[in-house]
């Protein structure tokens, strides 16, 4: 899979000086290799919308004569904005995530905040679909974390369960206490994962289907973005899917130490 571009050279034990030297040229050629593709799959995507918006332009200046179209041209247009704007800010989001920034100081915080958040940034998208969110699970739960990366990568689980769920189904988030771990689980019973894809959804732009993805409006980049949030917190993000059954994603971040040692909360008894 594809992973941060931190640099790394090679073990300090085993290969002599000549071997370590090889070796690093080899992992800096291979980040330099990833470093292009991301450069090129960038101006991919950026082009697509700032062509379409072109395009549009000129059709409404032919158009003017006709409100009818002008209008339609218009709400395309302010669409393929909005793709624009939510490219940058997870192009944004990304590079801040993996760009060797210190990870700003890990906070005690509540997963119930941290979901009912992400649970009101969906909200509309779900509304707009007739999908129901619920959450449940245990309560009281406390990691250590960063509220605003933990809330969009929460926020970026819902949100492609939205998308990837016909009308009118539930989707189920909750948190639970294992092992240390915080465990946030997104449930829907959306269109699936193909087995082939399910180990290349975490990486950068990839896409499970083209043409499905982009009449969702999708990036490519969400969960990318929820994968870096999980390593930065010392945390992991998995997938478990059925086609046209449903996916569920599970995103582990490590409990305060007081929840550690005590998982079940004091009001843990209703
Ligand atoms: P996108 O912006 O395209 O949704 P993501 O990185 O968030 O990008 O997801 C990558 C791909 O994984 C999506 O294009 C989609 O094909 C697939 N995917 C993600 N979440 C789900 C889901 N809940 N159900 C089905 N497919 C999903």
């Amino acid at each position: 899979g594809v992973h941060g571009i931190a640099l790394q050279s090679g073990p300090t034990s085993g290969p002599g000086p000549v071997a370590l030297v090889l070796q690093d040229v080899t992992e800096a050629r291979r980040v330099e290799a990833v470093r292009r593709d991301f450069v090129a799959n960038v101006g991919h995507e950026l082009k697509t919308p700032v062509g379409a918006l072109a395009l549009l332009a000129e059709a409404v200046e032919d158009a003017a004569d006709d409100p009818e179209t002008v209008r339609r041209f218009a709400n395309r247009m302010s669409h393929e904005a909005d793709r624009l704007a939510r490219l940058v800010r997870e192009l944004i989001d990304l590079s801040r995530l993996q760009g060797g920034e210190p990870l700003p100081d890990l906070v005690p915080l509540g997963v119930d905040r941290v979901i009912a958040e992400a649970v009101d940034r969906t909200g509309l998208a779900a509304h707009a679909k007739g999908i129901s969110i619920a959450s449940g699970g245990q309560h009281g739960l406390v990691v250590r974390g960063v509220e605003s990366q933990l809330a969009t990568a929460v926020t970026n689980l819902l949100a492609n369960a939205v998308a990837y769920s016909p009308e009118g189904t539930r989707i189920a988030v909750g948190a639970r206490a294992r092992s240390g771990f915080a465990e946030i689980a997104v449930t829907d019973s959306g269109i699936g994962i193909p087995r082939q894809d399910r180990g290349r959804v975490f990486e950068r732009f990839y896409r499970v289907d083209q043409s499905r993805a982009s009449s969702t409006g999708g990036t490519g980049l969400g969960l990318a973005i929820v994968k870096h949030v999980a390593s930065n917190h010392g945390g992991s993000v998995t997938v478990w899917s059925e086609e046209g059954l449903g996916s569920t994603f599970t995103l582990r971040i490590p409990l305060a130490a007081r929840a550690a040692a005590d998982p079940t909360p004091d009001d843990a008894g209703d």
